[in-house]
C-alpha cells in the first residue's frame, strides 16, 4: 500500500527521509541559492525528486567594525578630520594602542 506523503511538518522534523516512501536513502544535488534557497533531493529507494526548501534562520559570527565610514564621516562633518577614511582607520587604530599601551605601563607603574 502506498504511503501518504509527509507533511511540510512532518518532513521538517525528519528532513533525511523521502516524503514519499520515507527510506533513508536519498541524495541531493546542487544548492541554488536564489530569492530562497532550495536543494534537489532524490530518493534512491523509489526514485522520488523533491526540492528542500531552506529558510533564513537568523545570523551568527557578527564582527562590527571598530571605526566605522559614519564615524568618520561625522569627524569630517565636525571638522575633527582631514583624513581619508583608510588614513583615519590607521590613525585611529594607532591612537587606540597607544591608549592600551599607556593604561598598561600605568598598571605596570602601581605594581612596581
Ligand atoms: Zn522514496
Amino acid at each position: 500500500m502506498k504511503k501518504k506523503p509527509l507533511t511540510d511538518d512532518q518532513y521538517i522534523k525528519n528532513p533525511n527521509v523521502c516524503p514519499s516512501c520515507h527510506g533513508h536513502d536519498v541524495t541531493g544535488g546542487q544548492i541554488k541559492i536564489d530569492v530562497q534557497t532550495t536543494q534537489e533531493v532524490t530518493c534512491d529507494t523509489c526514485g522520488a525528486t523533491w526540492i528542500d526548501v531552506y529558510q533564513l534562520k537568523g545570523y551568527m559570527e557578527l564582527k562590527e567594525k571598530e571605526f566605522t565610514e559614519n564615524d568618520w564621516r561625522t569627524e569630517v562633518y565636525n571638522g575633527d578630520t582631514r583624513l581619508g577614511y583608510d588614513e583615519w582607520v590607521e590613525h585611529k587604530k594607532e591612537m587606540h594602542n597607544d591608549m592600551i599601551q599607556n593604561a598598561q605601563k600605568e598598571h605596570r607603574g602601581l605594581r612596581e
